[in-house]
């Protein structure tokens, strides 16, 4: 249940073998293992000490996944931060958390630096991915002893602290313990043991692994013996290409991602066919593209919810099952869900409550923030801010946050209805709902969408068109197309961002 050890279960199991490939090079298990070792060693020369912060921020590489396990087998916390974030974002976190190092790469240094200026206790800063740097760890590194450095902590110590990205409010540290990421990896790697595919797997690791979901995806694939190509960021044709090239059976992706893939104009043009399957995870994935990504590329989808309070992963779909389109799929082996009313009493199967988790992925608490602890964590139960049905069977299917569904008028309106309904527009390509304060009936629904290049369909025949499929109170009031639609880092619709657009519709 030790994260620290899952190279030594991986080469246990399924011997030397080349684990990654980058940019047409291959890493072994056995190289990567040495290297983070010896990472470990120097950041405890350089003062680290069990429970301390280090961040890790650095595009996909081989020396993210050293620098991951490295902070690990030192001991330390690691904290992921998405080398995507603004300097002000990243000065954020190192004043929540007070990191002891920065693990970066040169190209993100000045940034980094930046983000870290005249704090109280600033942190080091350091790099692995240039030997020639001044701040390189690298030579340091080969000096270093290639056996795990002996430090004194258990499963139930943390090993990451994931900070949400805020579309809820300020970002705040999710406390995981090393058992609460390798049970969890572990529950997601037997569901994956259930795909079918009739070649050796081959992972594409294209989420980033600084995310809560690309960070469990690359320990499951360690637990499953897969080879993973690993691509710095998403890109439509390197990802076409690198399926083609190496055979990929199956990758993990955001819908956003699937989306751009359905979209590429040459798609076509690639040989696909080893793919056997692919899992959708982070926000919900509608199901119009669920079933045009299968039918174009003939491949199956999986899709899994998390968040990172649950280490992430709450449910996926069993392959072996019955596939229920528009269901994130049953929970993970170990793990419970249950869905509760306002005052926490159970609601019978097909009602719509909130959704909450029990088990031993559940994290240990926000850090340093007490209060918003006690409101996630209550009798046991991580209380996700989800609104969701079971069904008879016991398949979850979300219906949206919480704190996103609009009211009107007394009436509830969940967002993601009417995002689905204006995407089964053959014109629209991506909708963005959310609420406008209005004195008279509370919240007035306002859409943002994306129509597809030449579309000549008006914003009121969009909003007539939501008038005919739904009750007349959940059509939106306003309506607007537009060339983008705000997103964070990992490809989900930013709701804050959305809702100040919308401001435009106060009177
Ligand atoms: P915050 O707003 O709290 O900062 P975040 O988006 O950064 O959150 P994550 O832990 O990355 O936090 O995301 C978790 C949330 O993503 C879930 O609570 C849920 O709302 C949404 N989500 C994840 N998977 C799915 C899915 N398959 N379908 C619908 N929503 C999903």
């Amino acid at each position: 249940m030790d994260l620290r050890a899952i190279w030594k279960n991986n080469m246990e199991q399924y011997g030397a073998y080349p684990v990654l490939i980058f940019e047409g090079r291959e890493y072994t298990n056995v190289d990567c293992d040495a290297r983070s070792s010896q990472l470990a060693h120097v950041l405890i020369e350089l003062g680290v000490k069990p429970g301390d912060r280090v961040v890790v921020t650095m595009p996909n590489s081989p020396e993210a996944i050293v620098a991951f396990s490295g902070v690990l087998k030192a001991g330390a916390v690691v904290v992921p931060v998405l080398p995507l974030l603004q300097a002000q974002e990243l000065r954020y976190i190192f004043k929540d958390c007070e990191p002891k190092v920065v693990l970066t790469a040169e190209m993100l240094w000045a940034k980094v630096k930046e983000a870290a200026h005249e704090l109280p206790s600033p942190p080091v800063i350091v790099t692995l991915d240039d030997a020639a740097s001044p701040r390189s760890l690298r030579t340091r590194m080969e000096q270093a002893p290639t056996s795990m450095p002996q430090v004194a902590i258990s499963e139930h110590d943390p090993a990451a602290l994931l900070y949400t990205s805020g579309t809820t409010g300020q970002p705040k540290g999710v406390v995981l313990t090393h058992r609460n990421l390798y049970t969890n990896a572990e529950a997601a790697a037997e569901m994956a043991k259930r795909l079918p595919t009739e070649y050796d797997r081959v992972g594409l690791g294209v989420l980033p692994i600084s995310h809560a979901f690309g960070f469990t995806m690359m320990n499951v694939a360690l637990l499953l013996g897969d080879r993973v190509v690993l691509l710095p960021y998403f890109e439509p044709k390197k990802v076409l290409e690198t399926i083609e090239r190496y055979r990929v059976t199956h990758t993990a992706m955001v819908p956003a991602m699937f989306h751009a893939l359905c979209h590429y104009p040459d798609a076509d043009r690639y040989d696909t066919s080893s793919l056997a399957a692919c899992v959708s995870g982070s926000a919900s994935l509608p199901p119009s593209l669920a079933s045009q990504f299968q039918r174009k590329f003939g491949c199956l989808i999986l899709e899994g919810y998390g968040l990172s309070e649950a280490a992430p992963i709450v449910t996926a779909t069993d392959p072996t099952k019955p596939i229920k389109p528009g269901s994130v799929g049953l929970p993970l082996p170990g793990v419970k869900v249950a869905v509760v009313d306002e005052n926490g009493n159970r609601l019978p199967p097909n009602e719509v409550g909130e959704l909450i988790v029990s088990g031993p992925n559940v994290f240990q608490g926000y850090y340093g923030k007490d209060e918003e602890t006690r409101q996630a964590l209550r009798g046991g139960w991580l209380y996700t801010g989800d609104m969701a049905l079971i069904d008879e069977d016991g398949y979850v299917f979300i219906v949206d946050r919480k704190k996103d569904v609009i009211i009107r008028g007394g009436f509830n309106i969940y967002p993601r209805d009417i995002e689905e309904l204006l995407m089964s527009h053959p014109d629209v390509l991506e909708a963005g709902v959310v609420g406008v304060p209005s004195p008279k009936m509370g919240e007035e629904v306002a859409a943002y969408v994306v129509v597809r290049r030449g579309a000549q369909v008006t914003e009121e025949e969009l909003i007539e068109f939501c008038q005919k499929r739904v009750a007349k109170y959940k059509s939106p009031r306003f309506l607007k197309k537009v060339g983008y639609l705000p997103k964070n880092m990992i490809g989900k619709v930013d709701k804050k961002k959305l809702r100040e657009w919308a401001s435009e519709f106060i009177s």
